[in-house]
């Protein structure tokens, strides 16, 4: 809605701000464009392997083993266009009508459409800012049933950036334990935009026994900014991985090949770009977090990872514009930041929670301190 808006305004010659970007606002390093030329000048030109090439699927057991101390065969490993094809090709394999997909809210906005798109049911399980919008153990218990298949977890959250803990991981471990019948797709994409002293962690690594039911998905989008290379991949138990494949080579025929040798690169290749990009989206992340909570009525709290900040806006709800439109949820907020100032952001009740709305912090400082200026005056023409 708000997006649509957005381009509306665009087309009519306004000069919109736009602080939505899934997307890192870096530069895919050097070296991993190198490596593309050279795969297209060696004439890797030609269809692949559907499921990844060998040499791909090597750099993706090695990163799994080294970063994470997860073994993964070939055979386990899926390498797919981007973690969302991974992520469609297992709840396409695995949903039959009117099975249940849990899905934390706040939650990245695919989880729902894809669950559908394949028959079932999505669950939503509220997970409020007072529990750092993390699943509760006591929700998940609750929330599964003799229907439920799947239950996405999503650590770095998209929106809100909330991090799970080893503990944490445990305790939702726990009461899988006691359901063998639910699968657990882990969607690690954002593993690498961690702030502060927090430690990744994800559920195989964490509950090894629940490793032959667990879709470990990741990619090279966001941590290597190739979010146009389409890449993602995914490591689970092997009957899993030959049905993605499979349905896989009925709609794709498998990922680019140029791609693909660029991901190894990245994967092989030097990482300093993760830790300076890292660096540089936490002092955005603080600037803005301060920024924004010195507007009276918008609170968030400084998200543990990804590029996001979720904030609430409730405390406006009641308010008028000046031309007396009543401020009732965080589309009318986000409506009013892109009529009144320009500024382009995300309502929270796409990811599921009304009260807030999203702003990405993968923009330049100069944007950002632009933004949140916006943001303010918007706020003081409520009344
Ligand atoms: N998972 C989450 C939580 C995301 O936010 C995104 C992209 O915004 C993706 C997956 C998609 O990643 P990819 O570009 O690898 O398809």
């Amino acid at each position: 809605m708000a997006g649509q808006r957005a381009r509306e305004l665009r087309a009519m010659g306004r000069d919109i701000l736009g602080l939505t970007a899934g997307e890192p606002d870096f530069e895919t390093p050097g070296h991993i464009k190198e490596a593309a030329i050279r795969a297209m000048t060696d004439g890797q030109t030609r269809y692949t392997d559907v499921g990844g090439t060998p040499v791909l699927k090597e750099a993706i057991a090695g990163k799994f083993l080294n970063e994470n101390g997860l073994a993964y065969t070939p055979g386990e490993i899926i390498v797919g266009t981007g973690a969302k094809q991974v992520i469609f090709n297992a709840l396409m394999c695995t949903v039959a009508a009117g099975d249940e997909v849990i899905v934390p809210a706040p939650y990245w906005v695919s989880y729902p459409d894809i669950a559908l798109l394949a028959g079932g049911v999505p669950v939503f399980v509220d997970c409020p800012a007072a529990s750092g919008f993390k699943l509760q153990p006591a929700d998940l218990e609750r929330a599964i049933t003799g229907k439920t298949r799947w239950l996405m977890l999503n650590s770095p959250n998209n929106p809100s950036g909330a991090t799970y803990t080893r503990a944490e991981l445990q305790a939702l471990a726990e009461v899988l334990r006691r359901h063998p019948h639910v699968w657990v797709l882990t969607d690690d994409i954002y593993e690498h935009l961690i702030y502060g002293d927090i430690e990744f962690a994800t559920m195989a690594q964490v509950a090894p026994d629940l490793k032959d039911r667990t879709l470990t998905v990741n990619g090279v989008s966001k941590a290597y900014a190739m979010t146009g290379w389409r890449i993602g991949y995914g490591a689970g138990p092997s009957a899993l991985i030959k049905a993605m494949v499979k349905l896989q080579s009925q709609s794709t025929s498998g990922p680019n090949s140029i791609a693909q040798a660029a991901a190894v690169a990245a994967l092989t290749g030097p990482q300093d770009t993760i830790a300076s990009n890292r660096r540089e989206y936490e002092k955005r992340r603080d600037m803005v977090v301060a920024s924004l909570n010195a507007i009276d009525g918008i609170h968030c709290a400084a998200p543990d990872g990804a590029f996001y900040i979720f904030a609430s806006c409730s405390a406006l709800f009641g308010l008028r514009t000046r031309t007396g439109v009543a401020i009732e949820s965080s589309d009318d907020w986000v409506m009013h930041l892109l009529d009144s100032q320009d500024l382009a952001a995300l309502q929270g009740s796409a990811y599921g929670v009304p009260t807030h709305f999203r702003i990405s912090f993968a923009a330049s400082t100069e944007q950002l301190l632009e933004g949140c200026r916006r943001i303010a005056r918007a706020r003081d023409e409520l009344s």
